[in-house]
């Protein structure tokens, strides 16, 4: 007798019933990154950050680094965060090598909708994983979709004016996959409604126009905080540490601060890209006053 091994299988799909809605987070791609040190914590010293790394039971050199867009069904509308990769690591060969492909609608198909059912789109900023599944051979993946942008983010990236050198390819692929979606979009900035119950928070500085959004049914309230985080330790327990991707990074951590010191407070269930798979979770505070991430397990569904 053999037993073959048979390789990781892990979920992709989760949902819950949250209010009168539900909510579900969806994995479209993940990676294997090196270098915590100076990704993480540029502006500490690299045994700072591994040895949070070791305390937290994580590789203190490399990283996982999931995407995740969170779909919101309000019983009228269907409501897609962000879109994944896409096929960018097909069309350009410059990501190929260090961005695995978008597998986003076969998601959606394991949650039961097929791309025309998406009613709304919003994009919570521009980088690539968030943009990059709008698309295919330059048409869109969801046909039926109108698209929310930040006002903010959608005009720094067209403008072409203070875009760091690291983000060059960035605009470009922006100005290709965004500017031919604007017939229909619109656009938003901070406390704006995107449909009743979900709310535009300003969550600017890992980009220059990065938007949360706080989705409230019922009693219950959520943020999906996009990229405002994006580690579920080093930047909740160390959220002074700059990342490499903020692109304004004095800006980044302040905003940074603000929402987990808000999340902590008012105990606000939170959602976040590139948190470990689902990536919904709670900042508690430990007796230190240090943030710590408390992953969701079956709190709504009792
Ligand atoms: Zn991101």
């Amino acid at each position: 007798m053999s037993a073959p091994m048979s390789g990781e299988k892990q979920p992709t799909v989760f949902r819950f019933k949250f209010g009168a809605f539900e909510v579900a987070t969806l994995l479209d791609s993940k990676g294997i990154r090196d270098n915590l040190h100076p990704l993480f914590g540029a502006n500490t010293t690299a045994d700072e950050v591994q040895s949070l790394a070791r305390a937290n039971n994580i590789d203190p050199q490399r990283l996982e680094n999931g995407n995740v867009p969170t779909l919101v069904n309000t019983g009228k509308e269907l409501v897609l965060f962000d879109t994944g990769n896409g096929f960018l690591p097909r069309d350009y060969e410059q990501l190929k090598a260090r961005m695995p492909a978008g597998h986003l609608v076969e998601r959606l198909a394991e949650l039961g909708h097929k791309p025309e059912d998406i009613d709304v789109i919003v994009i919570t900023h521009g980088h690539p994983d968030h943009i990059g599944g709008l698309l295919d051979g330059g048409k869109p993946i969801y046909p039926n979709a109108r698209y929310l942008f930040g006002a903010a983010e959608y005009d720094f990236w067209l403008k072409d004016e203070n875009v760091r050198e690291a983000r060059k390819f960035n605009r470009e692929l922006f100005v290709k996959i965004c500017e031919p979606l604007k017939p229909k979009a619109t656009f938003i900035k901070p406390g704006d409604v995107v449909v009743p119950g979900i709310t535009a928070v300003d969550a600017f500085g890992h980009s220059p126009g990065l938007l949360a959004f706080q989705v409230e049914s019922d009693d219950k309230k959520l943020m999906i905080t996009a990229d405002t985080f994006t580690h579920f330790v080093m930047h909740v327990q160390r959220p002074d540490w700059h990342f490499d991707m903020d692109d304004d990074k004095e800006k980044a951590v302040v905003t940074r601060k603000r929402i987990l010191a808000q999340l902590a407070s008012e105990k606000m269930l939170a959602i976040g890209f590139h948190m470990p798979f689902p990536a919904i979770g709670w900042i508690d505070t430990a007796a230190d006053g240090t943030y710590r991430w408390v992953p969701y397990s079956y709190q709504f569904n009792l």
